[in-house]
């Protein structure tokens, strides 16, 4: 089995509408904090004091317990070297749910994992007995995803403790890359200061529309982020991020009013949707799993044609038939919208 994370095409031209970003753009305030960049300071390794103040502000906890990444991608990967690396002459085990986002699967098999798949439930339910029964001693990490992507659903905190109490050896890392649109989080829950094997991981690619400029956060106890900071090089956030971070944090209006946005836009598409008599998944995150069925790949091309991408996600588990649209502003989704509408129709 290969553990590949496959790269979506990425045309310069065309609504990106394939890859969950933000398509309003960031802050303007971002771009004027790019400006104050000067040739010297450009010369001269980054500092982290200010970015890693105003993470640790968004997300309610000490330095002591946050860990700034080049994008959330490489806090996966450094977990994953950090649960993975060998101790023990057992080839050791990472859980992950299918279907969910592949960098975890790749990065766990990279640090040399073996890959134990736990399949979603029927109608994408979380599948936490499954999970529980899939733990062995060889289980070093195991991935969670809240919201899922792709399918835009939360996992019952519950769950999450339950598995966390169940695999105390193991490193539990919940990836809430769309928190921000959920807007419920571990961060700050019983649940979370009660289990220490617990590592949530955010990004402000999605929500704060930096895609480009790379940068994520990894929160945890001291004691389990200590192994994983021996992992990252010490400047793998360049400096346009590290001024970035700051700036896109402290325009509040700009972010809670994408959020907005964001929910208008799936009303109007599950709206769509419920005329088309196409089935979907309620969403907590910025897109919506759509099943068209056998069409999925002619109303993919067919959406191509009008210059929309989307994610055709029909080979992901359970996904047959099924693609996945971002839902940025209320403009782009009304263009897919009406976009979508006649692909539809045009097929039957
Ligand atoms: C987009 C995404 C990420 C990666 O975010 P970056 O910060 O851009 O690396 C991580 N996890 C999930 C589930 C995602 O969808």
């Amino acid at each position: 089995m290969d553990y590949l994370y496959e790269k979506a095409p990425t045309p310069q031209s065309g609504l990106r509408l394939h890859l969950n970003e933000n398509t309003g753009g960031c802050s303007p305030a971002v771009l004027e904090a790019l400006r104050t960049i000067t040739r010297e300071t450009a010369a001269l390794y980054p500092d982290y004091a200010d970015a890693t103040a105003a993470a640790c502000r968004r997300f309610g906890v000490p330095e002591s317990h946050l860990l700034l990444t080049n994008g959330l991608d490489e806090g996966i990967l450094a977990a994953s070297i950090s649960a993975l690396r060998g101790r023990s002459a057992e080839q050791p085990q990472a859980i992950v749910i299918v279907p969910a986002f592949d960098m975890q699967a790749a990065c766990a098999d990279a640090a040399g994992a073996r890959i134990v798949e736990v399949p979603l439930d029927f109608n994408f339910e979380f599948p936490l007995r499954n999970v529980l029964a899939a733990i062995t001693r060889a289980t070093r990490i195991i991935f969670i995803t809240s919201p899922n992507n792709p399918t835009g659903m939360s996992v019952p905190r519950g769950s999450i403790g339950a598995i966390a109490e169940a695999a105390p050896d193991a490193m539990v890392f919940v990836d809430e890359a769309y928190a921000d649109f959920s807007e419920t989080t571990l961060l700050g829950d019983p649940v979370f200061d009660d289990h220490s094997n617990l590592v949530v991981g955010r990004t402000f690619s999605k929500a704060y529309g930096l895609a480009a400029l790379r940068g994520g956060a990894l929160i945890a106890a001291p004691e389990t982020l200590a192994p994983i900071r021996r992992v990252l090089p010490p400047f793998s956030i360049n400096l346009a991020a590290a001024v970035a971070i700051p700036a896109a944090l402290r325009d509040r209006q700009h972010y809670t009013s994408y959020l907005a946005e964001v929910r208008e836009s799936k009303r109007l598409l599950y709206e769509a949707l419920d005329r088309a008599g196409v089935q979907y998944w309620p969403s907590d995150a910025n897109f919506v799993l759509a099943r068209v069925g056998e069409a999925a790949g002619r109303v993919c091309e067919g959406l191509l044609q009008k210059g929309i991408l989307v994610r055709d996600r029909s080979k992901a588990h359970g996904c047959q038939g099924c693609v996945r649209i971002t839902t940025g502003t209320v403009e782009h989704t009304r263009q897919c919208i009406e976009a979508l509408e006649e692909v539809l129709c045009g097929g039957r």
